[in-house]
């Protein structure tokens, strides 16, 4: 399964990976986007560093992984399909 970075569509195999790569940046590009999804990339960044175990991690892995959907959504090329489909001439 591909996962891409949402900021600058970089792929990794796992979300997490993904997650490790938004905080690994750190840019401003990247925490705007995290802070456009409703949390604070400071925060998770603090949780990460005070808590234990990973879940700042896996907090941004899982808005990564829901922000896949509208990665795709937005190529063009799904559209020109559904077209094709929908047209007189792919129906004969
Ligand atoms: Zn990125």
């Amino acid at each position: 399964m591909v996962i891409k970075c949402p900021v600058c569509l970089k792929q990794w195999d796992s979300s997490l990976k993904v997650a490790r790569h938004v905080f690994g940046t750190g840019d401003k590009v990247h925490k705007t986007w995290v802070n456009s999804r409703g949390v604070s990339f400071t925060d998770l960044l603090i949780r990460q560093a005070t808590g234990s175990g990973n879940q700042s991690f896996l907090i941004l892995a899982e808005i990564i992984e829901k922000a896949q959907a509208d990665l795709s959504e937005d190529q063009p090329d799904a559209c020109q399909k559904t077209d094709m489909r929908d047209s007189p001439r792919a129906a004969r």
